[in-house]
């Protein structure tokens, strides 16, 4: 994938497409190069660990709502809590949560439970990859697309 990053500086990546579809349709921006992240199987699942929830950045969150149905869900209540609520299940059957980071929308759904949860982000380039805090990453975005960098003391 960083190798067709590379080759297409400018591609969009897309995941579930919720935003950027509607961007395309209502807006009618229009995208040169699409980067499907479909086929990258790192980000399509998720794993329990001993103490921690991995959730690949392009799993649905129907697929993340499956996950936390039951008991499971007690130990992650605030995310447990927020996937039925959020949109429709039309929505939830694409949408996922690292569209939601990217898109930074101001009131989106994704970035406050994350914070509250504590949880790290890794974030992955041709360089290598890194686990950020949530509240050490900066999504200036502008609701349309963000672009996520680490921010604050403990970046590196
Ligand atoms: C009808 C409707 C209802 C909605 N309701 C809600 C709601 O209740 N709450 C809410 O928060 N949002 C809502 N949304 C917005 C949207 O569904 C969410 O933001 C969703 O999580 C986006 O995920 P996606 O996979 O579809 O993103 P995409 O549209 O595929 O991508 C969005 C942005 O993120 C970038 N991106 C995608 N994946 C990655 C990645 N792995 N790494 C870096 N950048 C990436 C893309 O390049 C793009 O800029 C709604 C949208 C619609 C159309």
């Amino acid at each position: 994938m960083f190798e067709l990053l590379a080759r297409h500086p400018d591609a969009v990546l897309l995941s579930g497409g919720t935003d950027l579809m509607v961007s395309s349709n209502q807006r009618h921006v229009r995208y040169p190069t699409l980067l499907s992240l479909a086929a990258v199987s790192e980000l399509q699942r998720v794993e329990w660990r001993a103490a921690e929830f991995v959730i690949g950045a392009g799993v649905p969150l129907s697929q993340l709502e499956r996950e936390l149905h039951g008991e499971r869900g007690a130990e992650l209540p605030l995310l447990a809590q927020l996937l039925p609520l959020f949109s429709s299940r039309l929505i939830r059957n694409r949408a996922t949560l690292g569209g939601n980071l990217g898109t930074a929308s101001p009131i989106g759904d994704g970035a406050p439970v994350l914070l509250a949860l504590g949880a790290e982000l890794t974030l992955a380039s041709a360089g290598g990859r890194r686990r950020v805090p949530v509240r050490r990453v900066s999504l200036p975005g502008d609701g349309h697309g963000a672009h996520p960098r680490p921010c604050g003391r403990t970046a590196r």
